[in-house]
Formats: structure tokens, C-alpha cells, sequence
């Protein structure tokens, strides 16, 4: 895009959350927003780049589902094969790390797709809206972005979709990078990167299909006795995620309800501690990780539970075999 002789066109697609809510009559605030009028509060933010606004979703981000970024995926790919050069994701935050997540493993070129929300709403003292918005098109017109994949931006921080989490419900910092920080900031407006991180190493993953089958995700908590484990195949589940506590572990009695769930659906242990790997061969107690990875289970590497749940979502939707899902999860080991 340094080449480019005309302004970089971007692809600004907003979803709702804080950063379009305005007071509703509610007693709270609600979406009301949409792209194009988000886009017409930055300053400057015409002299970075060409905006093609959207608005195909105004929900707050609890709300938004898998089908619903499939949906975001098709319209950014159907741009890409055009003439975008880049796309800005507007939605809540409250999901933002999957949105991103889930855009990551979809869209694999190297046209720049950065994913934006704000802590705070645009009628709020100090809101961060117009700066975060202002950042994300910078980031995702520049050159530099190209090939890192989907980020996330807030902050002026530049996070890579596979490591970002927030990590608080209020201060406008509330984004990190777990195991490896943030790829960058946005600084006088200019990217900045301090580090990159390498393509994803995984099967293509068709945005196109029907949709993606449900799976569970379950926090271990002391003394849990596996009951809902145990419930997950019954309900309809086709895969389940276990968030275990420190490396991947249940109490011992649940490590055999874990082998039966897995005889029958994929089982994948995330860590409920959020940052480092799940464990694969260390600790061989009843409950810990080399007992149920022996069972069936298998590892999710860094991956947080919502993300491995993501994750194996399109991997049921795309019929991957296990030898597929466990190298696949292994990329992030
Ligand atoms: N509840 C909001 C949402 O995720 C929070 C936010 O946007 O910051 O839609």
C-alpha cells in the first residue's frame, strides 16, 4: 500500500457495543450508532484513507454469534477480492478477543484486518472511541500491518488476535497480550511494531458452509463433581472445552467422566489460569493432565477456553479428523 497513489481504502463494518451506545430510555445505554456516523467523528480520519461504512450488526457484543462473524468474514473477503485494502471491525469489547480470534483463523491474506471497540461510550466524559478509531485505521491502512493477520487495537496498542484478552471491565488499558505482549503501538500517528508474529500454521478453514455445531465450555472449580461434563454429550453438544485449573486439571473423581465425554465428542483442556500452555506431560496424578490427555483429552496449548472453543467450533463445521484438530492445536502449543 506504500505504493499506492491514491488514499488506502478501507472496509469499516461496525457491530455495535459501547462504542455506538448512546443513552436509550433504557436506563442504560444501547447501540444506536452506526459506521458512518462513527467514522464522521475522528478528526483526520479522511486523510488516512478512503471509508467504505457499514453497518450490518447494532447489538451489544455478548450478543453477537459465530454466524454473525461469518457473515463479517464473507463481506471483508468479498472487499478484498476487490479493491479494499484494509478492514476495520467496530464492536463491543466484551468479545472483541473472539470476533478477532475467529476473523484470524478465516481470513489468512495479508490484507491488514484490525478489530476496534472503546471502554467508553461516545456521550461519556473522555471517550476513547474517536482515538480507537482513529488508531485502528491507521494500523490497518499501513503496510507494516500487512501479514500479521487480525488485530485488535485500544489504547493505541497493537495486539495479535491470538493473545489478546481483556483483562478488566472498566479502564480504558483493559486490553493485554497474554505469553507475549502487544505487536506494537500506534505513537504521532504513526505503527510502530516492536515484534510480529508468524502465519497461522493450519488447515485453510472456508468461510462459506452451514453452521458451526455448539460446543461447551466448562470452568473447573474446587470440589466441581463433573456433572455438567457429564451432561454435555446428552445436550446436544458435538465437542467440549474444559478450562482446568493451574495446568489443566479436575479433581480425580471427574478424570473418568472426562474419558467417557471423550469417547464420545472431542474434549480439548485450556488452562482456567489464562496465560502459559496447558500441560501435556508432566504431573501424573488422577485429574491431571497426562491422565486425562490418556483418556482422551486433548491440549490446548496457550489458547484460552473461549478461544479453544472457537477453534474446534470451525473445526467440527469443516468435518477436520483428530490427527487435523491436534496438529492444528498444536500450533499453539
Ligand atoms: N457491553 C459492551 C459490549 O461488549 C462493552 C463494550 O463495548 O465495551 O457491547
Amino acid at each position: 500500500m506504500a505504493t499506492l497513489s491514491r488514499l488506502p481504502r478501507l472496509l469499516v463494518l461496525s457491530l455495535g457495543g459501547t462504542i455506538t451506545m448512546t443513552g436509550s430510555g433504557t436506563g442504560g445505554i444501547a447501540p444506536t450508532l452506526g459506521a458512518a456516523e462513527l467514522v464522521a467523528a475522528v478528526p483526520g480520519l479522511a486523510e488516512v484513507a478512503q471509508i467504505e461504512a457499514r453497518s450490518p450488526f447494532k447489538v451489544g457484543s455478548s450478543s453477537l454469534t459465530v454466524e454473525n462473524i461469518l457473515s463479517v468474514a464473507a463481506t471483508i473477503e468479498a472487499g478484498f477480492d476487490g479493491d479494499i485494502d484494509g478492514a476495520v471491525v467496530i464492536q463491543g469489547t466484551d468479545t472483541i478477543e473472539e470476533t478477532a480470534f475467529l476473523l484470524d483463523l478465516l481470513l489468512r491474506g495479508p490484507k491488514p484486518v484490525v478489530v476496534v471497540g472503546a471502554m467508553r461510550g461516545p456521550q461519556q466524559p473522555g471517550a476513547d472511541g474517536p482515538a480507537n478509531l482513529l488508531a485502528a485505521a491507521l494500523v490497518a491502512a499501513s503496510p507494516a500491518a500487512r501479514g500479521l493477520g487480525t488485530l485488535v487495537v485500544l489504547n493505541d496498542e497493537i495486539h495479535a488476535a491470538r493473545f489478546v484478552r481483556k483483562g478488566h471491565t472498566s479502564l480504558t488499558s483493559a486490553f493485554a497480550s497474554d505469553n507475549g505482549g502487544p505487536l506494537g503501538l500506534v505513537a504521532e500517528g504513526r505503527v510502530r511494531l516492536f515484534t510480529r508474529v508468524a502465519p497461522l500454521d493450519l488447515p485453510p478453514l472456508a468461510i462459506a458452509g452451514g453452521n458451526a455445531p455448539a460446543v461447551a465450555l466448562i470452568k473447573i472449580g474446587m470440589g466441581d463433581d463433573g456433572r455438567l461434563i457429564a451432561a454435555t454429550p446428552g445436550l446436544g453438544f458435538a465437542g467440549l472445552v474444559i478450562e482446568g485449573a493451574g495446568a489443566g486439571h479436575v479433581p480425580g473423581p471427574v478424570a473418568e467422566i472426562v474419558g467417557e465425554v471423550a469417547a464420545r465428542l472431542p474434549v480439548v483442556l485450556a488452562s482456567r489460569t489464562l496465560s502459559g500452555p496447558a500441560f501435556e506431560r508432566t504431573y501424573g496424578y488422577p485429574g491431571s493432565e497426562i491422565d486425562l490427555i490418556g483418556r482422551g483429552a486433548l491440549a490446548a496449548g496457550f489458547l484460552p477456553g473461549p478461544k479453544a472453543r472457537l477453534l474446534l467450533m470451525l473445526a467440527l463445521r469443516a468435518g477436520w479428523d483428530r490427527p487435523t484438530l491436534q496438529k492444528a492445536l498444536a500450533a499453539f502449543a
